[in-house]
């Protein structure tokens, strides 16, 4: 028989209502779990365990499930992506001073960066109760094993592309195609999914992950779809999240970017499109169709929303609750940096109730619900993002007594506008220990010591190819220079 947890008498917990399709807060309950599922949650639980816990002064909850995030490519941008939006790319730093960092920053063959990247992500992630996650990157030759070391769900989204972004001047960006490339690395993606899916631990999956809609060319993007039909891969693709992307698709088709998607094809069950921020009911482009939103929620295609890396080049969704009036399927992800998903969550929440104008459109116990089981409807798990007998034991146990969820009237509440993660303490991902009491023993304070070494150094390396790639010829700190000036 499989090992059998006990959690006594929790306080508070989220507990699934199946036929509502929502959580609610039960008080003074059980959870109980068997290898990695979930086999009682409610009343007193009278059966045997092999491994009792007190539940008092403790919220038990479904683990975040996080459906876009960048473990490789986006922690080594701190200190220098916060503040390159560049004005003539309307507040996006992707063409201009990112691709120039980045270029730099992807060195062919090195794979001790990309993993301490990960690891620092990951156990980011974890701390903040993510069990779920979706993670975007170039792949690289250890990435299954920092994935399966995590104890994290990852569902891994190798990424190809036909073309690259480049700029010689600021303000105009030029598509740099290499059709040959995006096959060849389109070949190696198929067979990181498909070791992925056969991956013995059994939390490992892939999705097909064309990087973004305007570097795939039309044949990579139709191959594509057709896998994805065929072997029933999930896909996901950056999808109109920047207003040089949509001006790029009206004047290459003539259609919006989820106009051209939906030309293609990509619009359907199974498909997340990333940041989808751009439609044509977004105020900046002022399109004169109002059909994006109608063919995303029809379509059953669901969206990855990710606010903070926008939101820090003033750009942001309207509105999240629009998206979900029109009944699209929302899931929150983490993007690049910080990987905290619960301060993602406030700030989806927050921008939602500003950009909508309206504070009661966008409660909390809905962006608890979209970072849970919106992010599992997305990936169309119905076996996680929930506490539910014969979903996962993916499960988070937060701790009631942390002074910042005090006073404790309304535990979501606490923990998703003040507490965040410092209220985390034990997670469990498949019915096994990953986090305990704050502490991530699979990547312990020496690798985290290790792998920010490793980061930084890599971070000076590609601060200085920079003035070699940079358009203008800048150096690092004139491309993003420092908060403050600096005086001897
Ligand atoms: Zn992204």
């Amino acid at each position: 028989m499989s090992h059998r947890t006990h959690i006594r008498n929790a306080d508070w917990a989220v507990v699934w209502d199946e036929e509502t399709h929502r959580h609610v807060y039960r008080n003074d309950c059980d959870v109980v779990f068997e290898g990695s599922k979930l086999i009682h949650v409610g009343n007193a639980w009278k059966g045997q365990a092999d491994t009792a816990i007190d539940g008092r002064g403790r919220m038990i909850m479904p683990g975040f499930v996080n459906i876009h995030s960048h473990s490789r490519s986006g922690p080594i941008g701190k200190g220098i992506m916060e503040e390159l939006a560049t004005p003539t790319f309307w507040g996006s730093g992707l063409y201009d001073a990112k691709a120039a960092f980045w270029k730099g920053s992807a060195v062919e063959g090195d794979n001790a960066t990309p993993v301490a990247s990960s690891r620092l992500t990951y156990r980011e992630l974890l701390l903040s109760g993510v069990t779920t996650v979706l993670d975007l990157s170039a792949p690289y030759e250890s990435w299954l094993d920092i994935a399966e070391e995590s104890g994290l769900r990852v569902v891994l989204g190798p990424w190809y592309a036909s073309a690259d972004w480049s700029t010689r001047n600021g303000h105009e960006v030029e598509y740099i195609w290499d059709h040959q490339a995006g096959r060849k690395h389109f070949d190696t993606a198929i067979r990181v999914i498909e070791k992925a899916n056969a991956h013995p631990s059994g939390r490992l999956s892939g999705i097909l992950a064309p990087d973004t809609l305007d570097t795939t060319s039309e044949d990579l993007l139709r191959d594509t779809l057709a896998l994805g039909a065929e072997r029933h891969w999930p896909l996901t693709i950056h999808c109109a999240e920047s207003m040089v992307e949509f001006h790029e698709f009206t004047r290459r088709t003539g259609h919006t970017p989820v106009g051209y998607a939906k030309k293609m094809g990509v619009l359907r069950p199974g498909t997340i499109l990333g940041h989808c921020i751009f439609l044509d009911t977004h105020s900046w482009p002022h399109w004169h169709t109002r059909d994006d939103l109608r063919s995303i929620a029809e379509s059953k295609t669901a969206v990855a929303h990710c606010p903070t890396a926008f939101a820090r080049g003033g750009v942001t969704m309207e509105s999240l609750p629009d998206y979900l009036a029109a009944g699209v399927t929302v899931g929150i992800g983490t993007d690049t940096f910080p990987h905290n998903m619960i301060e993602e969550m406030r700030l989806a929440l927050i921008l939602a109730r500003v950009a909508s104008e309206d504070f009661n459109r966008m409660p909390t116990g809905e962006i608890f619900h979209l970072a849970t089981a919106g992010g599992a409807d997305a990936l169309g798990r119905s076996d996680i993002g929930r506490l539910a007998v014969g979903a996962k034991a993916d499960l988070v146990s937060v701790d009631l007594s942390d002074p910042n969820m005090r006073p404790l009237r309304d535990p979501l509440k606490s923990l998703i506008h003040c507490a965040a993660d410092r209220a985390v303490r034990d997670v469990w991902i498949d019915g096994r220990q990953v986090v305990f009491d704050g502490k991530v023993p699979q990547i312990d304070l020496d690798a985290v010591a290790q792998a920010s070494e490793v980061l930084e150094a890599a971070q000076r390396a590609a601060e200085a190819t920079i003035p070699r790639v940079d358009w203008a010829k800048r150096d690092a700190r004139a491309l993003a220079p420092l908060s403050l000036a600096t005086r001897r």
